[in-house]
């Protein structure tokens, strides 16, 4: 079965838990690892996964990270453990692999935020401007930008760009303001879309938190609807300057490992914690808001790994000369700025 984004976005609409009825055990484990196996199957998975599915994965990354393995690998077989526009950015990059998501409903409300037609028409209102797309879009909306960002390499892209040319950035608006205030360029726009997850972890939680943990620090992803309180708050001296670190979900990796703190708070996901305290055991880390959990990460479960292995479902495709146009802005976003090692 072939999965568009059309499905995608159509299980918005639906009520699901994902594919139930199987542990996490032994004998899943062996067998899922066998079918990869079979398959000449590479298991690629996103930091925001349930941890038994980041435990077997053979890579667990951010976006752009899981992109650059997918441009790269050698296996026939990409199976994408994350939501269906990260497998549509691996079939782009990837157009000879079979690239399969194991829950095809895995959608992302950020990326249904804008759509192409929505694109176009901001486009007209603004001849000549650069579009940079945030990498949580379909694949129709990214064959309309000109270049695609992660939050690792978001301000690089920006700066990429003449100081005199007008961006349009979307849709992420969180991660726009954060951009904005960066690089400081008054001719970017931004498209007014939210993630359902990290929309929901404001200000007055985070000031909250960090004053019951007066020694704790404070990362910050920039997609988070809290960055721009945060820095407010800091600078007001609510939340002392030091403490607070805007991070892309790899920086958060690398400033766990570094870190001499005891405790950290994280606004993020909540599925980042299993990443951080694998990478710093010895830290303790805890959500800013326990809830900021993705339902469209959490569709891919052990069943439904399974049965995609076994299976060979669903299969994700993207038309070819959609694919033709998205792969040039996909691939200047992977030229530009480092792995993130981790969205
Ligand atoms: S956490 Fe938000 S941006 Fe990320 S996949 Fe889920 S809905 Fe999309």
């Amino acid at each position: 079965m072939a999965a568009t984004a059309a499905s995608a976005t159509a299980a918005l609409q639906w009520t699901h838990a994902g594919h139930p009825g199987w542990e996490p055990d032994r004998a899943w484990r062996r067998e899922v690892r066998e079918l990869a196996r079979r398959r000449d199957a590479v298991l690629l998975a996103h930091n925001y996964q349930l941890p038994e599915i980041q435990d077997i994965a053979d890579h667990v990354g951010d976006s752009l990270a899981l992109s650059r393995i997918a441009a790269d690998c050698a296996a026939r077989t990409i199976v994408f453990c994350g939501v269906h526009f990260m497998a549509e950015t691996a079939k782009i990059l990837a157009p000879d692999k079979t690239v399969l998501i194991p829950d095809a409903r895995a959608g992302c409300s950020l990326a249904d935020s804008i759509d192409a037609e929505q694109l176009r028409d901001w486009k007209g209102e603004h001849a000549g401007a650069a579009v940079v797309a945030y990498v949580n879009t379909t694949a129709e909306v990214k064959a309309e930008a000109d270049i695609c960002c992660t939050s690792s390499n978001a301000v690089e892209v920006v700066n990429s760009i003449p100081v005199e040319r007008e961006v349009l950035f979307l849709p992420d608006q969180f991660l726009g303001a954060h951009v904005q205030r960066v690089t400081g360029r008054s001719n970017l726009r931004v498209w007014a879309g939210e993630c359902h997850v990290h929309a929901g972890i404001n200000g007055s939680q985070l000031a909250a938190k960090a004053a019951a943990a007066p020694e704790a620090e404070l990362y910050i992803h920039p997609e988070c609807g809290c960055a721009t309180s945060a820095l407010y708050l800091a600078g007001e001296g609510a939340v002392p300057a030091g403490r607070v670190r805007v991070l892309s979900t790899g920086g958060m990796l690398d400033a766990a490992r570094a870190t001499r703190a005891r405790e950290v708070l994280v606004a993020t996901e909540v599925g980042m914690l299993h990443q951080l305290r694998r990478a710093a055991p010895g830290v303790e880390f805890h959500a800013v808001n326990d809830r900021a959990s993705c339902r469209y990460m959490k569709m891919i479960t052990p069943a439904a790994l399974l049965r995609a292995l076994r299976e060979g479902v669903e299969e994700v495709t993207v038309p070819a000369d959609i694919a033709r146009r998205a792969r040039g802005a996909v691939r200047r976003m992977i030229e530009i700025g480092q792995p993130g090692g981790e969205e």
